[in-house]
């Protein structure tokens, strides 16, 4: 075999959720929006000549757009490519050392890939039986710790004090919170920055903002934090934020009343959709985000899962230990899971 074949970085890559190419079905597979972006992106007049030029590497207008918005200095705000380029750098940033990176053995199925890509040596922790973290898993010796929330694929959110304690007890890591759904649940823990200088929030349009297309993520630190994440992302790639995406990025944060109006309309849905599926016999932790992570006390999540599909409903089946009986459920518009729960109704009876 030529030896070239040897020198290949071989990995086991993340699996993102199916994109199906059909447009008659309903998907409810990875956590988008089910309602547009705000309308002022349609005001947007983009110069179309100057796509010709560089965008700013330093990603200035929605970095000082996203400061003004959260209330914090420019230099504490980090843009890329989506909260999983900014994960990304996040970890080649901080995890820097031989003890073991930690994060839950339920919990954002990209972490391992990032850590395995980067030689960052890392530990499962492993959920309880109701799917909480266990704090004190997080009080040992490590080289940093990272995990969602709300947690996914479980949605489940654990209130500040919970963060805080872990800030408290990781004084010599950087502990990054990944607030992908925090919007779906409570407070965030921005609030805490002002007390540790080791924690790094990490947020996305993706979701709420409904923008996944787009590809926005940013990560709020302390500026010591922030000028490290830079100089790591300069020494890779400087453009990586395009034109486009700054421009409307930084124009939907004027639009907050429509920004809670669709929140408010998800939390509705998620409310109604969860009272069907528990009459339905499925049981689930109590959601802080935009999908359900259901299981049916009869039926089989996977006989379900491709039921569903057969049927054009696509929703996430993970084939995982712990979590091979559950579905995790995107919260769509009404009428899109209306038709799951009389497509369950049906199929269950
Ligand atoms: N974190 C979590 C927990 C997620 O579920 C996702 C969505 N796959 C992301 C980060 C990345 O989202 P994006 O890159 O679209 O911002």
């Amino acid at each position: 075999m030529a030896g070239w074949k040897d020198y290949i970085r071989r990995v086991e890559p993340y699996t993102p959720g199916e994109q199906p190419k059909q447009s008659n079905i309903i998907k409810l597979n990875t956590n988008e929006n089910p309602y547009g972006p705000s309308p002022v992106v349609c005001q947007v007049r983009e110069n179309m000549d100057d796509l010709r030029l560089y965008p700013d590497p330093s990603a200035g207008m929605l970095v000082e757009s996203l400061a003004r918005y959260h209330g914090v200095d420019a230099d504490q705000v980090f843009v890329g490519v989506g909260s999983d380029d900014v994960l990304a750098m996040a970890f080649l940033t901080f995890f820097n050392s031989d003890k073991a990176v930690l994060f839950p053995d339920i919990s954002y199925s990209f972490y391992p890939v990032w850590a395995e890509l980067f030689r960052i040596p890392y530990e499962k922790q492993p959920l309880d039986a109701s799917f909480r973290l266990v704090k004190e898993d997080y009080y040992k010796e490590n080289g940093g710790v990272v995990f969602p929330n709300p947690n996914a694929p479980t949605g489940i959110y654990e209130p500040l004090d919970f963060i805080e304690d872990i800030l408290q007890h990781n004084p010599d890591s950087v502990v990054i919170i990944d607030e992908a759904y925090i919007d779906f649940a409570g407070e965030s823990a921005l609030s805490l920055l002002a007390d540790h200088d080791n924690l790094l929030v990490v947020r996305t349009f993706s979701k709420s903002r409904s923008m996944a297309g787009l590809r926005i993520g940013y990560a709020i630190g302390n500026p010591e934090l922030i000028l490290a994440m830079n100089d790591v992302k300069y020494s890779y790639n400087s453009y990586t934020m395009n034109r486009p995406s700054l421009i409307l990025g930084t124009k939907v944060l004027e639009d907050e009343a429509y920004f809670q109006s669709v929140i408010r309309k998800i939390i509705t849905t998620r409310e109604w959709f969860g009272n069907r599926l528990k009459e339905l016999g499925f049981t689930f932790p109590e959601s802080g985000s935009n999908f359900i992570f259901a299981t049916h006390k009869t039926v089989p999540a996977r006989e379900l899962f491709d039921a569903a599909k057969e049927h054009g409903i696509y929703i996430r089946y993970f084939d995982q230990p712990r979590i091979d009986n559950y579905l995790r459920i995107t919260i769509g518009t009404d009428e899109e899971m209306q038709r799951l729960v009389d497509f369950f109704e049906e199929y269950l009876k």
